[in-house]
């Protein structure tokens, strides 16, 4: 898209603009980037490719990332939600289960197990920790059945072992109970109005929905975990979409002071993208825009499922040869692969069939498009589309000028028509200028942060939004 005369004047008399992008618009050279840019207006009708640059994948590989849900310290949560749940539902048959036989607690030796092992294959995503789980204790004070030094060890392992390849989400406060904020205690009554998966079931304000959010993640912000997002429990916030998005980034803003908060509550199946989507984004085109990225899973929980009593089928993911199965077929279509599973479904009540069932298809999904994947974070995917949302693009014929308020790393683009070598030149918001010659690879599997690569005769380049402005300067 190109700036008309009046979002010009806009951007100029913000005085947001670095000088560099500030020049190139009152030279009346073109600047393109998403819609969202100009008109505030979300979802892009913008097609980069038309001005000759794509903006590509991370690495130009397809992020995966593995979502894990109702898991927490210690407390299994599919012994202990199921009694819970069936007292609010009777009628289903599906809490009428043995849950006594199954253990009490998921031990902090398959955390090591399974962590350890998700390090060395590079897997990386999101793993909630449930701050009052089922309502057994507060993570942050006391968990009855544990002592105090079993709990601070196992809050200890998720900070040392998961921290640095999952973010932490809280999935509500007890994930079953819904809690009285003034009294700290369940409510009263027990019908599915009163249980989080069914929450709330009329309208709530935003500044309500916030208000509970939030108390959740004191709770993690007290045991010193940090948090950008909160994953929501079953059909919480059914009813109150909108306000929930809102009051996700509202909630993590206020407790974390991030800058860019996301959620996780959706699967999107057959053919709808899966892509993340870029959610009541505010402050458009200039130096600090505010928004709520929300992030979609692509499958379903086909491993052991919520109570870990079900027998994983791991070929619904992919297949031995990974020939067939919907992260095929994601990955296939280039789409971000996102996979789901529940916690006690890893563990499968001791028999750890569900964990098995994972590193197989893991391995498989390696085997063949290892070269082709990228394990992400959420919040790195999350962060990755909502720069590629914000950032702004100018071109002349040696250089190309990238606008970009929120930082991202390893951003890839295509750009039409240049020749290697490049050099980046960062400008801070102050103006310091720092100047990196980027290192050239001969096929697009070695692209990492920091390299370029021709293509014909395109240039594709993987660098670090690390500053507010870059400008990129081509051979010709
Ligand atoms: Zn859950």
């Amino acid at each position: 898209m190109f700036l008309d005369s009046l979002s010009r004047r806009r951007f100029l008399h913000s005085g947001l603009l670095s000088p560099v992008v500030a020049q190139a618009l009152l030279d009346g050279s073109e600047a393109i980037g998403s819609e969202a840019n100009v008109s505030g207006v979300l979802g892009s009708d913008v097609n980069l490719s038309d001005h000759g640059i794509e903006v590509l994948f991370p690495r130009n590989r397809v992020p995966l990332s593995f979502i894990i849900d109702d898991s927490t310290c210690l407390v299994n949560m599919g012994h202990f939600c199921t009694p819970q749940f069936a007292a609010a539902w009777p009628e289903r048959g599906e809490y009428q289960k043995p849950w006594q036989q199954w253990p009490r607690e998921i031990p902090d030796s398959f955390v090591r197990e399974f962590g350890e092992w998700c390090a060395l294959k590079g897997v990386r995503g999101k793993y909630s920790i449930v701050p009052n789980p089922a309502c057994v204790g507060w993570l942050d004070r006391e968990l009855p059945g544990w002592s105090r030094k079993q709990l601070q060890e196992s809050l200890r392992l998720v900070q040392e072992l998961m921290l640095p390849n999952w973010d932490i989400h809280p999935e509500m406060i007890t994930h079953t109970r819904v809690i009285d904020l003034k009294t700290g205690r369940p409510v009263r009554e027990i019908h599915a109005g009163t249980m989080e998966n069914s929450f709330p079931q009329e309208k709530k304000s935003v500044d309500e929905l916030a208000a509970y959010l939030a108390y959740a993640l004191r709770i993690l912000k007290q045991c010193d975990l940090p948090c950008e997002g909160v994953t929501t429990p079953g059909g919480f916030g059914n009813q109150v979409k909108s306000e929930l998005s809102l009051a996700a980034g509202q909630a993590v803003r206020d407790v974390y002071q991030v800058d860019l908060p996301h959620y996780f509550k959706y699967v999107h199946t057959d053919d709808q993208s899966t892509e993340p989507i870029i959610e009541n984004l505010r402050g458009a085109g200039t130096l600090s825009p505010q928004m709520t990225v929300n992030v979609p899973a692509g499958t379903g929980d086909w491993f052991g499922g919520w109570q870990g009593d079900r027998i994983s089928e791991p070929d619904r993911y992919a297949n031995q040869d990974a020939t067939a199965g919907r992260m095929v077929e994601l990955i296939q279509r280039r789409q971000p692969a996102v996979m789901l599973c529940h916690w006690p479904g890893m563990y499968s009540n001791g028999t750890k069939e569900g964990f098995i069932s994972f590193k197989r298809v893991v391995e498989s999904i390696e085997s063949r498009f290892g070269k082709e994947t990228l394990w992400m974070k959420v919040s790195e995917i999350a962060r990755y589309w909502a720069a590629k949302s914000v950032c702004m693009f100018r071109g002349s014929t040696k250089s190309l000028v990238i606008e970009c308020p929120i930082q991202t790393s390893i951003f890839t683009i295509r750009i039409k028509g240049k020749t290697g070598p490049v050099i980046s030149h960062g400008f801070s918001a102050k103006g310091d200028q720092s100047i990196e010659a980027l290192r050239e690879v001969k096929q697009a599997q070695q692209l990492e942060g920091g390299c370029w690569m021709q293509e014909g005769g395109d240039v594709m380049v993987c660098i670090d939004l690390n500053a507010p402005t870059i400008e990129l300067r081509f051979t010709s």
